[in-house]
């Protein structure tokens, strides 16, 4: 059932077997999963995540490379709702152990918002990361060309840069050595820094080794057209040529909410789970770009698959057995 401000409170007295964080790649799938294991699961999804932005997933088998996150949202938002699941549109603030089960408090409606909480014995993280992207005063002009020739993943787009000219947007040394990654795809390379950090002697002795040349003055606009880009002007008026870019400036991790849960363990801001995507806590699981690992759409989905399967084996091995009774 779609959940909404006006019929929430229809289920603040539920126990869901699961409350999912993020209604993304990963945790659609395992929406998917845990309805169809006849679990009671709710998704909870802010809106504006990272597959939102993915204007073409080029590299997942069975579907056209042109298939924008977009649609695999809407696509997955009503198959998961079609087999069960709830869904809500809202923000997840916090998570709270209460022993047998969390409270997970939500933020819905920006404007007037209201905080309902719901509980649930299982908890899947599923709220990924964003990518930091340069700040420009125009925000559109930067939005008019990331994700489709400005690209956030290497592994995802290197392809789609080959042999191109390039930018490197990069706001530290050490995503300044992304360029000498990217070089397995193309060797034209700038680096920007965007003025956002300082290159030591070393740095830049290896970016004029390889002939890569570096740009330490601030973006001033992206130019081209149709989301294409045919270069960047910096605020010298220095103009690079580039069709392509990589903005490599880290990244956001949501993951605020289950700051107050003792006991997780984090590798930097991703969690660490097992091959069954279970965090260090029994009851908690992490899946896609949030936990360890590759972040693929392909490995997000497996992971909604290894999570929701894991959680119903648990609920199954504690519940009574069904018998054939008249
Ligand atoms: P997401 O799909 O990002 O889902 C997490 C969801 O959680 C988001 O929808 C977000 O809104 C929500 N959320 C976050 N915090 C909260 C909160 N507190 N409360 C409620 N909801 C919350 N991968 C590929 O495999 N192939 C590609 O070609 C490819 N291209 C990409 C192109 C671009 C431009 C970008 C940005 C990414 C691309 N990726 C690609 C990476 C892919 O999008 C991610 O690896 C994948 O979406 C990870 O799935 P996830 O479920 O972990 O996270
Ligand atoms: P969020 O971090 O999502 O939310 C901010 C706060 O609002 C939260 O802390 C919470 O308190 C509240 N909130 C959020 N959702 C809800 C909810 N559902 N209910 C109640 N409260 C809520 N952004 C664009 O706008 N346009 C683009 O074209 C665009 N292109 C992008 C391309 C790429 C490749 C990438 C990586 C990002 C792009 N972005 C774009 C995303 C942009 O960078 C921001 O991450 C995004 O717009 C943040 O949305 P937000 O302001 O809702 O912030
Ligand atoms: P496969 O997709 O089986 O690929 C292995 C390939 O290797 C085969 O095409 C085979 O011909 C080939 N091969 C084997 N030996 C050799 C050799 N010596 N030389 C050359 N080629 C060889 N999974 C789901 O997720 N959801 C479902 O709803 C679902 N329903 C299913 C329904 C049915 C009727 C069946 C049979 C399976 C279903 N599955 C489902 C399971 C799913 O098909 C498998 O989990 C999945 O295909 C495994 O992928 P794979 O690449 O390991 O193997």
């Amino acid at each position: 059932m779609k959940l909404s401000s006006k019929n929430l409170h229809e289920r603040l007295e539920t126990v869901y077997d699961a409350i999912v964080v993020g209604g993304g790649m990963g945790g659609l799938s395992a929406a998917i999963y845990l309805a169809r294991y006849g679990l009671k699961c709710l998704v909870i999804e802010k809106g504006k995540g990272r597959s939102l932005w993915m204007q073409d997933l080029r590299n997942y088998v069975g579907l056209d490379p042109h298939t924008p996150g977009r649609d695999i949202l809407n696509h997955g938002t009503k198959t998961s709702l079609d087999w069960g699941a709830d869904h809500l549109r809202g923000y997840v603030e916090e998570v709270t152990d209460e022993g047998e089960t969390f409270a997970v408090k939500v933020k819905v409606g920006k404007q007037n918002s209201i905080y309902p909480v719901f509980r649930s014995k299982y908890v899947i993280a599923a709220s990924g990361i964003i990518d930091n992207l340069p700040q420009l005063e125009d925000m559109q002009n930067v939005y008019d060309y990331a994700g489709y020739t400005l690209h956030v993943c290497m592994i995802c787009d290197g392809y789609d840069m080959w042999d191109q000219k390039a930018v490197l947007i990069a706001n530290t040394e050490g995503q300044i050595g992304a360029a000498f990654v990217l070089n397995w795809f193309t060797p034209y390379i700038s680096v920007l820094t965007h003025g956002l950090c300082t290159v030591s002697d070393k740095t830049k002795q290896k970016l004029a080794e390889h002939g890569y040349p570096l740009y330490e003055a601030p973006i001033a606009k992206f130019l081209g057209e149709n989301h294409q880009l045919s270069g960047v002007e910096l605020t010298d008026g220095t103009i690079v040529e580039a069709t392509t870019g990589l903005v490599g400036m880290g990244s956001v991790y949501h993951n605020q909410y289950l700051k107050g849960i003792e006991g997780l363990e984090w590798d930097g801001q991703n969690l660490v789970t097992n091959d069954m995507c279970k965090t260090s806590h029994d009851r908690i699981f992490a899946l896609g770009d949030l936990k360890k690992g590759l972040n693929q759409v392909s490995i997000a989905v497996a992971d909604g698959t290894l999570a929701a399967t894991q959680i119903w084996r648990n609920i199954r091995r504690a519940s009574p057995p069904r018998k054939w009774e008249e």
